[in-house]
Order: C-alpha cells, then sequence, then structure tokens
C-alpha cells in the first residue's frame, strides 16, 4: 500500500496512480491516540487499520496525484535519523574534496557510518515534495544527497538484526540537503525545508528485500546520482539494530540511509527529480529563501 499525505492535511492511499482520499480514517484514528504519544498515531495503527483503510479507499473517487500538494508521508515523526557516509564510493568522492568537507579547516575526515554513528535531522527541516527547498546559504555550497529512507513502524530498543524488519512499516525516498562546511552535521543540514521526503510512503510488503532497490536523482534533466541499495556498508537490518543500540525507536521515525556518490551543488531554479520504480517519483524545485 502506498499511503500519502497531501493538500490540508489528507491522508490518501494511492492507487494505480490517483489517490484515493481516506481522511476519515485518519481522524478516527488521531482521535484515540493519546497526545503525548512519541511517533505517529497512523503509522502505529497501521497493522490494525490497514484493512479499513483499503476498505475506505476502495470507495473513494480517484483524484489525479498531479492537482494536489504531496506533503511528507509522517504527520508527526519523533525524529529524523540519517546515516551520514554509508556508501564506500561516496567515502571517497567525499575525502577526495577537503576543500568542500571543510577538512582543510579541521572538520573530520569522512570515514564511514562505522567510525561516525548517526546523526539528526531537526524535524522541521521535512517537508514534502510540494513545499521545495529554499537556500539560506547562496553564497555557500548546498548539495544534493539522494537517499533511500526507512520508516520505522513500531517502538522498540536495542533491536537485534534479525528482529529488525519487523520495526519498519515503510519506505521513501528523501533528499539529504547538506551545506558543506566544519559545522557540526545536524546545523548544516537541518535548515528548514533541507529533508524533503516523499512522494509517499510504500509499506514494507511491497519491498520485501531493501537490500536490492535502485534509485535515482536528476538534477535539471541530467543523471547525478545512479544507486542501489545493495551498495550500503550498513544495510536496513544493520541500520535499524545500530539506531536503536543509541536510541528508542518510534512509529514514524525517518532514517536516512545515506547518501551514494554523485552529490552535486543546487541553486535556487534547479529542479531535482527523485525516482525509484518500487516508490514513485518526486520532484523538488530549488528557490531562494526570503
Ligand atoms: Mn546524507
Amino acid at each position: 500500500m502506498k499511503l500519502c499525505r497531501f493538500n490540508e492535511d489528507r491522508l490518501g492511499v494511492v492507487v494505480d496512480g490517483a489517490i484515493r482520499d481516506i481522511t476519515d480514517v485518519q481522524t478516527e484514528i488521531r482521535a484515540n491516540a493519546r497526545y503525548d504519544m512519541k511517533g505517529d498515531a497512523v503509522i502505529a495503527s497501521l497493522p490494525e487499520w490497514r484493512s479499513r483503510m483499503e476498505e475506505a479507499a476502495e470507495s473513494a473517487e480517484p483524484i489525479d496525484v498531479a492537482s494536489v500538494d504531496l506533503l511528507p508521508p509522517i504527520a508527526r515523526p519523533c525524529k529524523t535519523m540519517a546515516a551520514p557516509v554509508n556508501y564506500e564510493a561516496h567515502v571517497a568522492e567525499m575525502a577526495a574534496q577537503p576543500h568542500v568537507t571543510g577538512e582543510d579547516k579541521g572538520a573530520q575526515r569522512p570515514s564511514g557510518i562505522q567510525n561516525q554513528g548517526i546523526f539528526l535531522k531537526a524535524n522541521s527541516a521535512v517537508v514534502g515534495p510540494s513545499e521545495g527547498v529554499a537556500i539560506r546559504f547562496p553564497d555557500r555550497r548546498n548539495d544534493h544527497e539522494v537517499e533511500f529512507v526507512i520508516i520505522v513502524g513500531k517502538e522498540g530498543s536495542r533491536i537485534k538484526r534479525e528482529d529488525a524488519m519487523d520495526y519498519v512499516a515503510g519506505y521513501t525516498l528523501g533528499l539529504d540537503m547538506t551545506v558543506r562546511g566544519i559545522e557540526d552535521r545536524s546545523f548544516r543540514k537541518s535548515c528548514d525545508g533541507y529533508a524533503p521526503v516523499g512522494p509517499w510512503m510504500v509499506t514494507a510488503d511491497e519491498i520485501p528485500d531493501p537490500g536490492n532497490v535502485p534509485f535515482t536523482v536528476h538534477l535539471n534533466g541530467n543523471l547525478q546520482q545512479d544507486a542501489h541499495t545493495k551498495d550500503l556498508i550498513f544495510d536496513v537490518p544493520r541500520l535499524i539494530e545500530f539506531a536503536s543500540e543509541f536510541y528508542t525507536i518510534y512509529p514514524g521515525d525517518y532514517l536516512f540511509t545515506g547518501s551514494p556518490p554523485g552529490v552535486s551543488e543546487v541553486h535556487p531554479g534547479d529542479v531535482m527529480r527523485c525516482n525509484c520504480e518500487l516508490i514513485g517519483e518526486m520532484e523538488v524545485v530549488v528557490r531562494e529563501a526570503e
């Protein structure tokens, strides 16, 4: 099942390229959820409510995807985690450019996730495809990093690799937008809009092997990152295991799995088109911040 959020906080199921509005189900789920719960009520309720969502979708009128504003698929993520250097070829690409990473000014040399751990992006940086990315520092280098993104399905801590897939609700695509420089990652990568996700969430059953997922980003029509999750240093179950050693994970948490090679600069006016056959396509426009 493909679940999307659109327009004014509406929930939809994407069927054959059209959206079926099931906001009534969302309203009912939220009405029965505790306000102080950690995580997202709709994602937490998926196992119990999925069949009702599918029934509601069947009786709803199809809406053209192109006619709506797509929002991020999760209304209330508890946190947005991200793997920093999780493809060997991207580690090499960044290590070869000390003037870009800030290593020449004292920043840490990129050396791989096993040494550098996971970092957090502010939830306030998360946007949907329709919102676009506003460049706050046009005089600095701003890069796109297209990433395969895990959406956590249920609460867990110190999860073992062999149990990890039970904690995955689904997947989406993300852009880990980055201001290059020497500051901490969580600072440089958390500008407003620096975490576009979408176009929607695909439930885990539709991607039975997350280690076998090709995905791309085109910048202004040119293929810029051509990636495959088989090249991840820490694969999806290992990332769940690793993250949950440090954090309790909650339903609706995002986990960006890391950027493949091919990162490049973006400027106002650019268009980033992320595609994954198993998920869908999202187009994100870059503009200058006001
Ligand atoms: Mn990244």
